[in-house]
């Protein structure tokens, strides 16, 4: 790693998914995890039975949840701050 990419990653604000930044939970902190977007494959399919990833289905809107709390069945969205409840994707 050289200077410029790190300038480069903190300028665009890609620095944390570089880390592999994982965010957690504003509710009860545990460990969120990724929504997917689109039609999944089926390696896709069996992470999100395994609680790994949550599907979002294939509706791309304007501003999506970024990521799901198991817990909470919450989908928040990029700052962590506005969610939408959503039950998992295996119950
Ligand atoms: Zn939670």
């Amino acid at each position: 790693m050289n200077d410029d990419l790190i300038g480069y990653l903190i300028a665009t604000d890609s620095i944390d998914e570089f880390l592999g930044y994982e965010p957690k939970c504003p509710n009860c902190n545990s460990k969120m995890i990724e929504i997917i977007y689109g039609m999944p494959d089926s390696t896709t399919m069996e992470k999100a039975k395994k609680g790994e990833l949550f599907l979002g289905g294939c509706m791309i809107e304007d501003e999506n949840p970024k990521y799901h709390c198991n817990k909470c069945r919450r989908s928040y969205f990029d700052d962590l701050k506005k969610y939408i409840n959503e039950p998992n994707n295996w119950e």
